[in-house]
């Protein structure tokens, strides 16, 4: 197929397409679909190293060579940083990593979003300039304000989104991630189901909502990246 230029992408029915993806159920299949209608250089993955690590396994396989962004906010985990290295040598990726800032001003504890702005907006902004597309982990499981996440949509920059794994559960992830050996942020088996910064994650308690580990000494439930 060839690739679309930007004004073919502008009138493209994603409304229609989504449907479609939600019918197939496919992850593998609407990665294709975009890197058939995108240049692969125009594309590119945005991972976290957490659970989306399955994310990086099946756009890998549906075309190698493909970007994968990493943010590196300067307060990630070990255990995230070294998944980051495991997944690079694992597939036939270019990982791009958006370089920290210094750390030390311990914004986080006055004014998270700013921290959040600086150490992961901004630098998601910048990798994804020139871009027609990108691919995210995004998962409604996530949270009550990521439960209607289509598969494929505009986002708010006119770049096309791909969410392969909107409908997917943990366990869907677990049970992938087991058949295909993708390497896992070690810390999703200590207790820890969604992974951000060291010092605005926590582990939840028995019971507790997933995500209540995330900044939970604000009201903060997002860093920005996904509205
Ligand atoms: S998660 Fe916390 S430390 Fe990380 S960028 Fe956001 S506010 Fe800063």
């Amino acid at each position: 197929m060839t690739a679309l230029t930007p004004n073919h992408l502008d009138a493209l029915d994603l409304a229609e397409l989504d449907a479609r993806f939600a019918a197939q159920q496919d992850p593998s299949a609407m990665v294709r679909w975009l890197v058939d209608t995108i240049p692969l250089d125009r594309i590119i993955v945005a991972s976290a190293m957490t659970s989306d690590t399955v994310l990086v396994d099946v756009a890998a396989k549906v075309a190698p060579g493909i970007e994968v962004l990493f943010l590196d906010t300067g307060y990630h985990f070990a255990e995230t940083l070294q998944t980051a290295n495991a997944v690079e040598h694992r597939y036939p990726i270019t990982l791009r990593v958006a370089p920290a800032l210094p750390i030390g001003d311990e914004r986080y504890l006055t004014d998270p979003d700013g921290c959040c702005h600086d150490r992961k907006v901004v630098p998601l902004e910048q990798g994804l300039a020139g871009r027609l597309a990108w691919i995210s982990g995004v998962r409604r499981s996530d949270s009550p304000v990521r439960a209607d996440t289509p598969f494929v949509h505009r986002d708010r920059r006119g770049l096309i989104k791909l969410n392969p794994l909107a409908a997917w559960t943990d366990d869907d992830l677990a049970t992938y991630a087991n058949i295909h050996e993708v390497p896992m942020n070690p810390l999703l088996d200590q207790g820890y189901p969604s992974i951000g910064c060291v010092p605005c994650t926590r582990r939840p308690a028995e019971g507790d909502d997933p995500r209540s580990g995330r900044w939970s000494a604000h009201a903060k439930t997002e860093c920005g990246l996904h509205l």
